[in-house]
């Protein structure tokens, strides 16, 4: 049987696309080179990693920024049948800890300025033999009780000649670890054949349409998901790849953008949030050559979305969870018999988590489990199930057994099914607010919150509430140049024009940060737990 690997993908890009460049931003400066160039690392670093004693099954981790030296560990270790753990950089110490341990990771891969998280987490990492500095050159002491090596060190002295073995589609070859709002993250296993799948299907000319001719920057970081897996996906057409390296700040993205003629991008919502407000400060009308953004992660608003549109740019809103090998489980793009439908009408439509990819299933359930219409009115849980959803969670059966039903996997997630087949989100079961026993979507209040010109990001969270057991309350960061020249009252009359009375919140509370969860997420149980005293004594 012909296997579905990842051997397949780097061949096909060695044999067809050897000259097309891969570009990456590393702390070292800028590197440019070819397929052909990234092949004979890739079996350099497949003969080192044997060398230091890596071979079938075993755990190989990362900690590390989007640069070509990542990829090639993205393709090296599933190729010779090991497994690559990505670990979170945005985890605090002790999720690093925990999950490392909890994988059995033996060598852990860090980029430079990874070094003093490193020297923190180190003595009480159980597994890990040795550590790789991803680097040209040699540092300082570093002070760990553990062999160092530095990574072009090692390729210099690897051979190129090496023999890509056909590992059966079924092994594992990445691992990840979700974003662990309650309790220690759950690991979660990826395969060849999963990671193949959806990599083709994202190239399909009705989804991301991603193809050899697009130029395709990786903002999603490989530490989350792999980059949702896109540079398999770029490297299977053989397109160029632009990676940004640490820390990618709007001006650096906007500069690959038109250096490199990149067409294509994807991220969270906020990162494209303050890219556009980059444009903004610089009075940009077009950001040519790029063309599409696939935005997922968590809700884009659609004032984000129209703004794209008014620049060029078509947007792809993306769904999916760690557990979906990421963000293509769902998608929007309008039918060709929707495209007709008014500006408005359209941008609701993009602005749903959209139709299941081909190789996806889904179904809307009440709380008993029972099927509920695709009505777009019915509330209920989207269970899902597919070529790359997983089944279980990694050496967890507990957690296993919680979240899947009759092999379909409990999303959490709170949606409508509307006769079209679009999934809308109404909210994640644990985040919808309950008042005087009725449901209010805070995504729907975050999203017309966030449409108001002076806020950048706004999380409306349960308070407790002597009267209605919990009302909304809504936390706000304002874009720059807005502090102390918009008010509470100003946010609040402009929901009222937009909401069902009772959904507008009680009150808005003004901050300079909203905490985040390591995957990027508006951290809604930080927020809960800091204003859960907020409304005491009101409403009696
Ligand atoms: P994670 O596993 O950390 O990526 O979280 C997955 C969850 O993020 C999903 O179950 C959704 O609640 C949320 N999510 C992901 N993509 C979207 C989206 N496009 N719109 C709204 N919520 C999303």
């Amino acid at each position: 049987m012909f296997m579905l690997n990842i051997r397949h993908i780097l061949e096909r890009a060695r044999l067809y696309f050897g000259r097309k460049e891969i570009v990456s931003r590393t702390d070292e400066g800028y590197v440019r080179y070819t397929y052909r160039d990234m092949f004979d690392r890739v079996c350099r670093l497949i003969n080192a990693l044997e060398g230091l004693g890596i071979g079938y099954g075993d755990r190989v981790a990362s900690m590390a920024w989007n640069t070509h030296r990542h990829l090639e560990l993205h393709f090296a270790v599933p190729v010779m049948g090991a497994v690559l753990h990505t670990v979170n950089l945005r985890y605090s110490p002790e999720e690093m800890i925990y999950t490392i341990n909890k994988a059995g990771d033996r060598i852990l891969f860090v980029d430079p300025d990874m070094i003093p998280t490193v020297r923190k987490i180190l003595e009480k990492l159980e597994t890990v033999e040795s550590v790789v500095i991803m680097s040209s050159k040699g540092h300082e002491d570093l002070g760990f009780n553990k062999p160092v090596y530095i990574y072009e060190e090692l390729l210099e002295k690897s051979s190129s000649e090496c023999r890509l073995r056909d590992i059966d589609e079924n092994s594992p070859a990445a691992m990840c670890f979700t974003s662990g709002t309650t309790g220690f993250p759950k690991g979660v296993t990826y395969t060849h054949r999963g990671i193949f799948l959806r990599s083709l299907a994202t190239c399909l000319a009705d989804t991301y349409a991603l193809s050899e001719r697009d130029v395709i920057l990786h903002i999603v970081p490989m530490f989350h998901i792999s980059s949702w897996f896109m540079p398999y996906a770029a490297t299977l057409v053989g397109a160029k790849q632009v990676l940004p390296g640490p820390r990618p700040k709007p001006e650096i993205i906007y500069d690959l953008i038109k250096k490199e003629g990149v067409t294509v991008s994807d991220g969270a919502p906020t990162v494209w949030i303050d890219f556009l407000n980059y444009l903004r400060t610089r009075g940009e009308k077009n950001i040519e050559p790029l063309r599409r953004l696939i935005i997922g992660g968590s809700a884009p608003p659609k004032a984000l979305i129209k703004s794209y549109w008014e620049l060029g740019v078509e947007v792809y809103h993306a769904w999916g969870m760690t557990e979906t090998y990421d963000s293509a489980a769902a998608f929007t793009r309008p039918k060709s018999y929707l495209e007709d439908l008014s500006e408005e009408a359209r941008l609701g439509l993009v602005a749903k988590q959209g139709l299941p990819f081909p190789g996806i299933e889904v179904m809307v359930v009440d709380e008993s489990g029972k099927p509920l219409p695709w009505d777009g009115r019915s509330i209920g849980e989207l269970l899902i199930r597919g070529a790359w959803v997983v089944e279980e969670y990694y050496g967890d059966p507990e957690a296993t057994k919680k979240s899947f039903l009759n092999g379909w996997l409990r999303t959490g997630d709170l949606v409508t099914i509307d006769g079209e087949g679009y999934i809308e989100i109404v909210d994640r079961v644990k985040d919808v607010i309950k008042s005087g026993g009725e449901w209010i979507s805070s995504v729907r209040v975050e999203n017309e919150a966030m449409a108001h010109p002076a806020v950048l990001e706004a999380v409306a969270i349960a308070v407790p509430h002597p009267r209605w057991i919990e009302r909304p309350l809504l936390i706000v960061k304002l874009r720059e140049g807005y502090a102390g020249k918009v008010s509470k009252e100003d946010i609040l009359g402009f929901l009222r024009e937009r909401l069902p009375k009772w959904w507008v919140p009680d009150d808005v509370v003004f901050v300079d940060e909203i905490p985040k969860t390591g995957t990027g997420k508006f951290d809604k149980k930080v927020l809960r737990e800091r204003f859960k005293d907020y409304y005491r004594g009101s409403g009696l």
